[in-house]
């Protein structure tokens, strides 16, 4: 059995019940990074063995992992932060479990795409998740493209080109509505609405420190 396990994506408190009963009954954890879900693990006093499976050695490690599922062994796939598989490691693991039979199980949880959509305020009716824009070639391109997008877009950014991004969307859709969600779930979370250019003109006033989720209305939303 192989348990795709969702974790906070900052507030400590953000895990469920049964993601804990989950991850102290498995056989053995995979995650991104064993430090950072060490802290996870020693705040709610788990101990269990931790194996490190970040993007770069997904590939490698697969067949070793599906070795072990098939003996019988139950493992539980966690990410640094929320939703593994989503801007994250694991889907090639689970198509792998999958592809062999192995019985998956989600434990949902906390997700920035989901939850900056909740609170944005913008259509939810029908979106679309684009994950992180290319950051040099394809960018441009990409950004044309979601000019003609008619539903809302989500996308995720890091501080190092959250203001570049903005001022992108000003150049691009300059008569969208965008929301900013930063930090979402932690001491100083915080979303603002408006047109990019609205948004430019009051960055002075944010941080542009942390973690970002850019939603923007769809095209002709008024
Ligand atoms: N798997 C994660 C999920 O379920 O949301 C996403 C992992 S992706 C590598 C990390 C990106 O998600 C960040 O760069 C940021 O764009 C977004 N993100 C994660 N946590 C966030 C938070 N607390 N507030 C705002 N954005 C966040």
């Amino acid at each position: 059995m192989l348990y795709v396990v969702a974790t906070p994506i900052g507030n400590l408190k953000d895990i469920t019940l049964r993601a804990l009963e989950t991850l102290k009954e498995v056989d053995f954890i995979l995650c991104e990074d064993t430090r950072t879900s060490g802290n996870l693990l020693r705040n709610y006093e788990i101990k269990k063995e931790l194996i490190s499976f970040n993007a770069r050695m997904e590939e490698k490690k697969i067949d070793a992992v599906i070795t072990r599922l098939k003996l019988g062994y139950t493992c539980a796939l966690i990410s640094d932060a929320g939703t593994p598989a989503i801007s994250d490691p694991g889907i090639r693991l689970v198509n792998a479990a999958q592809k062999n039979g192995i019985d998956v199980v989600g434990i949902p949880g906390a997700n920035a795409a989901i939850l900056a959509l909740s609170i944005a305020g913008l259509p939810t009716d029908s979106f679309v998740f684009e994950g992180f824009l290319p950051q040099k070639k394809g960018r441009q391109k990409q950004l044309k493209i979601l000019v003609e997008e008619e539903r809302t877009i989500i996308l995720y950014e890091s501080m190092y080109r959250i203001e570049k991004l903005i001022n992108e969307l000003n150049e691009y859709m300059p008569n969208r509505i965008i929301a900013i969600g930063r930090e979402l779930t932690k001491k100083f979370e915080e979303l603002w609405r408006g047109k990019p250019n609205e948004i430019l003109e009051t960055l002075n006033e944010h941080t542009l420190k942390g973690e970002f989720v850019v939603i923007i209305a769809p095209k002709n939303w008024i």
